[in-house]
């Protein structure tokens, strides 16, 4: 196993471009992406065969800057710890348990139980969710701009998206959530934005609604981020379909709505509403057990720190971002057959 075998194992995809000492391949960065570029990206510098202090390989981007020799490369990007990565690369440990046990900032491993909304929350998250639904027919630009996007008119029909004409506050008590003050110190209200609603339901329940707020006109909108949760949601992964298949997890709602379409059950595919977003601890004992996980986590920043946490949990994961595109739905627009994508992944994991 050399540098070159665990970039792949990263989800690179390095290409050899000169002999420098002992050949230098380029890709993508495991840590700040690749700038949109796909697998033309060139920031990231590998020198497998490098001879380091310790080791064989050297690695640096010069992009973010980041650098280091394959043990760096295993602690820092794969998330092992440095008796793992000795083990990993076949080395003798040189630096005695003290040095080594505590320098490396291991992911907070700890995971929450889910907490379900309580009665009043659904019923008003319910109404609102099958008002919404029904207004959305009343707005072709919308519908529009998720036919745009891959969704067909039975596919809103069955994720019951919605839209939300205007904003509304409402008292938090009002939905059986308790008061709590705003950071100005006023008491804070329920924000129901303006936007496309997007529901998670549980056994023909609302548990999660999040609101897609149109795009920002004016700095003064752009301070407030595009995508809601209304208070009170469960704060946990959404998950469609059955959790005993495969798992394929990705960071957006109407990507995984998408996609689940278009593997026709394959897969179990989970949303997890952002990047950092952790798994509940439910979530977390099926996952332990799933022997096959694929991670199509966005090619950015934020999706390579995702992938060095979910990573170091569960070691049997491959990640597997989308061959082009910022994430799979981007992807799909692009021509990406879905099916053919995760089979592909799917195959790739070794058993
Ligand atoms: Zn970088």
């Amino acid at each position: 196993m050399d540098l070159l075998d665990l970039a792949k194992e990263a989800g690179l995809s390095p290409i050899k471009v000169a002999q420098t000492n002992g050949g230098e391949y380029i890709c993508a960065c495991p840590k700040c992406g690749d700038g949109g570029k796909g697998k033309k990206s060139d920031r990231f510098h590998v020198w497998p065969n490098q001879q380091a202090k310790n080791c064989m390989g050297h690695y640096w981007c010069r992009q973010c800057g980041i650098k280091g020799d394959s043990i760096q490369f295993c602690r820092d990007l794969l998330g092992l710890n440095y008796a793992d990565a000795c083990s990993r690369l076949k080395l003798q440990m040189t630096l005695s348990p003290r040095e080594w046990v505590t320098d490396l900032a291991r992911p907070q491993k700890t995971f929450k139980k889910a907490v379900i909304p309580n009665s009043i929350w659904q019923s008003k998250a319910s109404v609102f969710v099958v008002w919404c639904h029904e207004l959305i027919w009343k707005y072709p630009a919308i519908i529009a701009s998720l036919k745009q996007r891959g969704f067909d008119e039975e596919s809103i029909r069955s994720w019951k998206l919605g839209y939300c004409p205007e904003t509304f506050w409402r008292d938090r008590s009002s939905w059986g959530l308790s008061e709590k003050p705003n950071a100005n110190g006023l008491i804070a209200k329920l924000w129901l934005p303006q936007g496309i609603v997007i529901p998670t339901l549980s056994d023909g329940n609302v548990t999660k609604i999040k609101i897609r707020r149109p795009d920002p006109h004016t700095p003064q909108e752009k301070k407030f981020q595009k995508y809601v949760v209304v208070s009170g949601s469960m704060e946990v992964p959404t998950v469609y379909g059955d959790l005993s298949k495969p798992v394929l997890i990705m960071e957006s709602e109407l990507d995984a709505m998408l996609t689940f379409k278009a593997i026709e059950g394959i897969c179990c595919v989970i949303a997890l509403g952002g990047a950092q977003k952790k798994p509940n601890l439910e979530l977390h004992q099926h996952l332990k057990q799933s022997p096959r996980i694929l991670l199509a986590l966005d090619f950015d920043e934020g999706g390579m720190k995702g992938n060095l946490f979910w990573r170091s949990i569960y070691p049997q994961l491959l990640f597997w971002p989308v061959p082009e595109g910022k994430g799979p739905g981007d992807a799909i627009k692009l021509g990406l057959d879905p099916r053919r994508w995760v089979e592909a992944g799917l195959k790739a994991i070794k058993l």
